[in-house]
C-alpha cells in the first residue's frame, strides 16, 4: 500500500542513495531493490538457525530471530504506513535490523564482545552494517549488498564513539547527536514492542512464566480484563492469545498517537528536519512506564530463568573455547579466514566466522574441533 508521503519522511527517490553507482532498478523503487537484496542475503537466511530466547533447536515452536524479524517488520510496515512514512525503507531497515546477530543470541554477543575488548569489543548492529557493507560476497560490481546509505544508517541502532569515528558519514550522526530517519525509529520500536510481546508468549507457552503474573501487568492487564469479560472460560492458550494480541494493538496504537502528536507539535517538514528535532517515534509516557517495567520483568523471570541461563552459558562456552582455539592456531579455520596467529586481523576474521554461524553449525563446530571421536 503506498499512500502520499508526509513532507518528513525519506522520499522514494534516496537523498543520498548508494556508494557504488547502479542502474535504476526499473520495475522497482530503490528501497524495495534494498529490501529484496537483504532477503536474499546468506545473512538473512541463517536468522531462522539463531536464538531469539530460545536456541533455535530447543524446540520448534518458539520465536527465532527470522520470525522475530518478520514480526518486527510487520508491525514497522502498519506504523510506517499509518504516519504516512516510506513504508519500504521502514521494511528494509527492520528486516536488515538482526543481520549481525551472533550464534545464542545476546550471549553471543557477549561472548564475542568480552574476548574482543582489545579490538574494540563486538556490537552486532555494528556487525550487521559490516555484513551488508562487506561480509556478503554476491556482486561482481561492489563488496557486500551495496545498500542506500539510508537503509544503512538506519541498521546502525546503537554505536560507541570509538566505533563511529571508523565508520565514517554513515555513523556520524553519533557525534552531531542528529537523530536516524523517522523510518529508522519506527523499525527500533517495532522491534521492542515485538520482542516484549513475543518473548512473553513464548515464555508462557515455555512454562516458564506464570500467565496470573503476567496478565497482571500492565498493558496486559486491561486486556486480560476485556478478553475474560468477553468470553469467559476461554481455555488457555486460546486466552493467552487474544491477550496478546491486544497488548501489541494498545502499544502500536499508542505508539502511532503518540508520535503523530509529536510530529504535528515539532512542525517538521522535511527529512532534513527530522535529523535536528529530538526523538519524535516514541510511546506516551504511561505505555512507556509499562513497556520498561515489562522489560525488567522479563529480564528477571525469562532471561535469567536457569533453563534460559543453562543455554546462555553453554552459548558463550562453544563461542569462547572456538575463538580461543582459533586465535591459537589460525590453520583450524577454513582457508578465507586464516590470518597470521596473534595479528589483530585474525581476531577481526575469527569473529566474522563465528558471528555468521547458525547456533546449530556453532555446536557442531564445537564438536569438530574438540571431540577426538567426530569427524573433522
Ligand atoms: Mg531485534
Amino acid at each position: 500500500m503506498m499512500l502520499t508521503l508526509a513532507a518528513y519522511a525519506s522520499p522514494v527517490v534516496p537523498l543520498i542513495g548508494r556508494d557504488h553507482h547502479e542502474a535504476p532498478p526499473g520495475l522497482r523503487t530503490e528501497y524495495q531493490r534494498d529490501r529484496d537484496r537483504i532477503v536474499h542475503c546468506a545473512a538473512f537466511r541463517r536468522l531462522e538457525q539463531k536464538t531469539q530466547v530460545f536456541a533455535s533447536f530447543e524446540a520448534d515452536n518458539f520465536r527465532t530471530r527470522l520470525t522475530h524479524t518478520m514480526e518486527v517488520a510487520q508491525i514497522a510496515r502498519t506504523v510506517a504506513c499509518v504516519l504516512n512514512l516510506n513504508e519500504t525503507l521502514t521494511e528494509a531497515i527492520a528486516l536488515a535490523h538482526d543481520v549481525g546477530h551472533a550464534p545464542f543470541g545476546h550471549a553471543g554477543q557477549q561472548a564475542l564482545n568480552e574476548l574482543n575488548l582489545e579490538f574494540g569489543g563486538f556490537e552486532h548492529n555494528a556487525h550487521g552494517l559490516r555484513v551488508v557493507e562487506s561480509l556478503e560476497a554476491r556482486y561482481a560490481a561492489f563488496p557486500g549488498l551495496n545498500l542506500t546509505f539510508e537503509t544503512r544508517q538506519g541498521i546502525l541502532k546503537h554505536c560507541s564513539l570509538a566505533r563511529a569515528q571508523r565508520l565514517g558519514r554513515v555513523a556520524e550522526r553519533f557525534f552531531t547527536g542528529e537523530q536516524a530517519s523517522l523510518e529508522a525509529q519506527v523499525a527500533n520500536l517495532a522491534d521492542e514492542i515485538a520482542y516484549n510481546n513475543h518473548d512473553v508468549d513464548d515464555g508462557i507457552r515455555a512454562g516458564l512464566l506464570e500467565t496470573e503474573e503476567v496478565f497482571a501487568r500492565e498493558p496486559f492487564r486491561s486486556a486480560y480484563a476485556e478478553v475474560v469479560q468477553v468470553w469467559p472460560g476461554l481455555d488457555r492458550s486460546r486466552l493467552c492469545h487474544e491477550v496478546i494480541r491486544r497488548s501489541i494493538n494498545l502499544q502500536v496504537t499508542d505508539l502511532v498517537t503518540h508520535s503523530q502528536a509529536a510530529i504535528n507539535a515539532s512542525g517538521i517538514a522535511s527529512p532534513q528536519e527530522v535529523a535536528a528535532a529530538g526523538p519524535l517515534i516514541g510511546l506516551s509516557p504511561g505505555m512507556l512506564a509499562h513497556h520498561r517495567a515489562l522489560k525488567i520483568f522479563l529480564r528477571d523471570h525469562l532471561y535469567q530463568h536457569h533453563r534460559v541461563q543453562r543455554m546462555a552459558v553453554k552459548g558463550r562456552r562453544v563461542i569462547a573455547d572456538l575463538y580461543l582455539a582459533f586465535r591459537e592456531e589460525t590453520r583450524l579455520l577454513p582457508k578465507d579466514y586464516q590470518r597470521s596467529n596473534g595479528s589483530s586481523a585474525q581476531a577481526e576474521a575469527i569473529t566474522d566466522y563465528l558471528a555468521g554461524l547458525t547456533d546449530r553449525q556453532a555446536v557442531q563446530e564445537h564438536e569438530r574441533v574438540f571431540r577426538p571421536g567426530v569427524a573433522t
